[in-house]
């Protein structure tokens, strides 16, 4: 009969019942240590603590990362390109209130970190000016724009700067959720229509950074080109050349001849030569870049390459073209010695046969002093004396400033008919006025005052 007999004990072991000292490994310093030792399990669990907190840490670093990078978008404008200026400007316009009293623009009131763009303006009169314009500084400011917010850090780089302006590098990083992706093309837009609007009707003057042209203060209003009150005839002809100039573009491509065009306008201190060269620009809407050959730094090679870059629609100028150039050696006013020799003012000049527009207008009061290497044609295609007062642009400039006052009309004719009589007067005995010194007169007086001191502003015309 089957019967469920229990195993006995003493047939087969069982295998939880057997204890084989023999296969069993001796208990060794090291495991008691281990098992035993508090202090070890206790830094081990600690040590197992940090590893698994470093895991973790990397891990919501990591998850940030990724989320930051699906859910957030960032766009980087870096100072060597426009916008950079644009979007400075834009910004501290978000915020700005002017008082017209210090002319200082007070933005990012709820920026902690602000730089300032002071802009000094060194009239000819020796007065000057300064302009203060608060941007966001180095650091990280919050905006917010068609109710998106947005981080905006700039941050400049200490260590290295751009080659030839010596100027730091530096970028502006806009933060902003992804979904808002599609603001950024709309406020560089709004950036850039706010920076041309600012110019707009204005007149932007240009000075060289190392070897970049930057608008230098702020773009000044247009002066009006009939303003400038030369001889009969002279503004016209000088205003067609450069419009027939600019028509002729294709003309001077078809024949290879380098798309350039050189002016100089010569006479008397205060004649109204850089007056009429801003104003023509400005009517043409063109900007000026302004060249100081005395500028220290500036070497051949620089201003062959600014000479060759001016921005697109401007006019560059040279002023007091026989002071920079002394015997063939460039001076400053302090005796300075620029590395720019004549010859390679020359090659400047002729620059790289391209078919890039060029204009440039020279200006001096000394063109008995310049070298003939200089005036001929091809560097100079058009020389224009700007002389002093005659008695016609007198009574003109004189008309301009009384004309519309209440003065009785028949008052102004008389003055001016008087006025008139004196320059004749005093040109046929050899004595001459400056135009800058009329205005200045006009400016001072009353009409009928004017014409009565008039006579002491005549200076003997130099031999
Ligand atoms: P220049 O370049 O010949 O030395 P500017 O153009 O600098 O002279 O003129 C100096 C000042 O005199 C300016 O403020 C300008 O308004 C005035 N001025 C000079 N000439 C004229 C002119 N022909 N018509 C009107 N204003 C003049």
């Amino acid at each position: 009969m089957l019967r469920n007999a229990p195993v006995s004990s003493g047939a087969l072991p069982s295998p939880l019942d057997i204890v084989t000292p023999t296969s069993a490994t001796p208990p060794t310093f090291l495991s008691t240590f281990l098992n035993d030792n508090p202090y070890f399990q206790a830094g081990f669990g600690l040590m197992a603590l940090g590893v698994g907190l470093t895991a973790l840490r990397q891990g919501v670093v990591i998850g940030t990362t990724t989320l930051r990078r699906r859910m957030l978008v960032t766009l980087e404008i870096n100072n060597k390109d426009k916008a950079y200026e644009w979007f400075l400007a834009w910004m501290s316009h978000q915020n700005t209130l002017q008082t017209s009293k210090s002319r200082l623009l007070t933005p990012l009131t709820r920026s902690h970190q602000l730089s300032v763009e002071t802009t000094v303006e060194q009239r000819k009169n020796g007065s000057s000016s300064a302009l203060f314009k608060l941007v966001a500084g180095p650091g990280t400011h919050y905006v917010q724009y068609k109710g998106a917010w947005m981080q905006v850090k700039r941050e400049r780089e200490t260590r290295s700067m751009q080659l030839m302006s010596g100027i730091p590098w530096e970028t502006v990083t806009l933060t902003t959720l992804s979904r808002d992706r599609r603001l950024f093309p709309e406020l560089l837009t709004e950036a850039r229509d706010l920076a041309m609007r600012g110019q707009e009707g204005k007149l932007v003057i240009h000075t060289a950074w190392g070897i970049e042209w930057r608008p230098f203060g702020q773009p000044r209003l247009k002066r009006p080109l009939q303003s400038v009150v030369l001889a009969p005839g002279l503004a016209e002809n000088i205003e067609y050349d450069v419009k027939a100039f600019l028509d002729r573009r294709q003309w001077y491509a078809d024949r290879g001849i380098p798309y350039r065009r050189g002016y100089l306008l010569h006479g008397p201190p205060g004649s109204g030569k850089t007056s009429f060269i801003q104003a023509l620009a400005g009517n043409l809407s063109y900007d000026i870049c302004l060249l100081n050959l005395s500028e220290r730094g500036l070497a051949d090679d620089k201003l062959f390459h600014l000479l060759s870059n001016a921005p697109e629609r401007s006019f560059i100028l040279i002023e007091d073209i026989d002071a920079a150039f002394n015997k063939r050696v460039q001076t400053s006013e302090d005796g300075y010695q620029s590395s720019i020799t004549f010859s390679g003012f020359l090659n400047a000049l002729d620059g790289v046969a391209s078919g890039e527009e060029r204009i440039i207008f020279m200006t001096t009061n000394h063109v008995e002093k310049l070298d003939s290497a200089l005036i001929r044609p091809g560097r100079v295609d058009l020389i224009e004396k700007i002389d002093d007062a005659t008695a016609e642009q007198a009574t003109i400039l004189f008309d301009r400033f009384y004309g519309e006052q209440g003065t009785q009309d028949s008052l102004v004719k008389e003055f001016s008919t008087t006025l008139s009589n004196i320059v004749k007067e005093e040109m046929a005995n050899g004595r001459r006025v400056s135009m800058a010194a009329l205005q200045g007169l006009f400016i001072r007086n009353e009409a009928g005052d004017a014409v009565t001191k008039c006579r002491d502003l005549f200076t003997p015309k130099p031999s």
